[in-house]
C-alpha cells in the first residue's frame, strides 16, 4: 500500500487519486500542515487592453511548483511582521497565500511567449518570494557560469501601501539570498517607484549591505525614481558595504602569505611575482559595481534571467525558476 510523503499516511492504491484530490493532501502541500481549505487559482493574463483569466484548480499544478510556492511562503513570513507591523499584517499576509503566488508564477508562465518574447520575464511578489527559494536552494541547480539577473517591479504601481509592505518583503527576502548567487553573477533591480516609504526602503538597504559584504558578484545596480524613498547616500552606502567585503576578501589571500598565520597555506611557497598576480586576479573577479540610479518611472516592466539561452517556450521560465530548488 502506497505512503503519502506529505500527509505520513497510508493510501489504498485504488484510492490515490482520490487522495491528492483530497482537502487534507492539498492542505499539507500548499501550507505545509493541515487544516487549510486550498481555494482553485486564479492566472490572470492581463496583457493591456484586454485583460483575461482563468481557473486552475489546486491539484492540477505540478508538484514542483507547489513546492517552491510553499516554501517561498514560508521564507518570506518570517520577515512580514517586520514590515507589516501588527496593523497591517493581516492583510499583507494575504499577498502571500499559497494560491496567490501559485497564479503569479502560471502567469508568468503564460505571458513569456506572448509579452516578453526575448526572455524578459514579470517581477511580480510571488516571482520574487520564489527566486529568494532558489537563490538561498543548497541543492539550487543554479550553474557557476555567468549570470545577469533582472527584476522590474515597475509593472506593480501603483501600490497601496498594503501591496507596498508585500513587496518590500520579499524583496527584504530576494537581498538576503544575494550571496547564494553564482560568483561572477550581475544584478539588477528596477524597483521604480515600488518603495515610497523611508522605513521601507532602509530595511531592503540594511540587508543588502549584509549581503554585498559576502557576495561575490560582479555588479548589482538599483534603479528608482526620483520621487522613491531612497537618497543618493544609500548608493554610497551599498558600495561601502562591497568595498568592505572585497577587502576582507583580499586579506583573506594575503594572509595566506604571511609567515606565521599562513604557514598551512601552499600560497606561502608562492613566489612573490606569481602572489601578486593572484591578487590581482582576486581584485578584478571580486570587486563589484555597485549603483543606485536615479531615474523618471518606466514602462519596463520586466524580469530577465539571461542566464537561459532567450528561445523560449511555453513553461521554459517557470522551470528555470522551479529547477532552483529541485
Ligand atoms: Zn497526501
Amino acid at each position: 500500500m502506497p505512503s503519502c510523503a506529505r500527509c505520513g499516511v497510508t493510501v489504498p492504491s485504488a484510492g490515490w487519486e482520490q487522495h491528492v484530490r483530497g482537502q487534507r493532501h492539498l492542505s499539507y502541500s500548499f501550507f505545509g500542515q493541515a487544516g487549510h481549505s486550498v481555494r482553485s487559482i486564479v492566472v490572470r493574463r492581463g496583457d493591456g487592453a484586454v485583460p483575461a483569466q482563468r481557473i486552475v484548480r489546486p491539484f492540477e499544478v505540478p508538484h514542483h511548483v507547489v513546492d517552491l510556492v510553499r516554501r517561498a511562503r514560508e521564507l518570506s513570513l518570517k520577515n512580514l511582521f517586520a514590515h507589516s507591523g501588527h496593523m497591517l499584517y493581516d492583510r499583507a499576509v494575504g499577498h502571500f497565500s499559497p494560491e496567490r503566488l501559485c497564479g503569479q508564477l502560471l502567469a508568468l508562465d503564460e505571458a513569456m511567449p506572448r509579452q516578453c518574447p526575448d526572455g524578459w520575464l514579470l517581477g511580480s511578489v510571488g516571482v520574487v518570494a520564489c527566486l529568494a527559494v532558489g537563490w538561498g536552494d543548497a541543492d539550487s541547480t543554479l550553474s557557476a557560469e555567468e549570470q545577469r539577473v533582472w527584476v522590474d517591479m515597475s509593472h506593480e504601481m501603483p501600490l497601496d501601501i498594503v501591496q507596498e509592505v508585500a513587496m518590500s518583503c520579499a524583496l527584504e527576502t530576494l537581498a538576503a539570498a544575494v550571496p547564494h548567487l553564482a560568483a561572477g553573477s550581475s544584478l539588477e533591480l528596477r524597483l521604480s517607484r515600488c518603495i515610497r516609504h523611508r522605513h521601507l526602503a532602509t530595511k531592503l538597504l540594511r540587508r543588502l549591505q549584509t549581503s554585498l559584504q559576502t557576495a561575490s558578484l560582479t555588479r548589482c545596480t538599483l534603479y528608482v525614481a526620483l520621487d522613491s524613498a531612497f537618497r543618493q547616500e544609500d548608493g554610497e552606502l551599498l558600495a561601502a558595504a562591497a568595498l568592505q567585503g572585497w577587502r576582507a576578501r583580499v586579506l583573506s589571500v594575503l594572509l595566506g602569505s604571511h609567515a606565521r598565520v599562513g604557514a598551512a597555506s601552499p600560497l606561502r611557497r608562492l613566489p612573490l611575482n606569481l602572489l601578486q598576480t593572484i591578487v590581482e586576479l582576486v581584485a578584478v573577479s571580486s570587486r563589484a559595481q555597485i549603483e543606485l540610479r536615479f531615474e523618471e518611472p518606466s514602462c519596463a516592466n520586466m524580469l530577465r534571467v539571461t542566464a537561459n539561452p532567450p528561445t523560449m517556450h511555453q513553461g521554459a521560465d517557470l522551470d528555470h525558476i522551479a529547477n532552483f530548488v529541485l
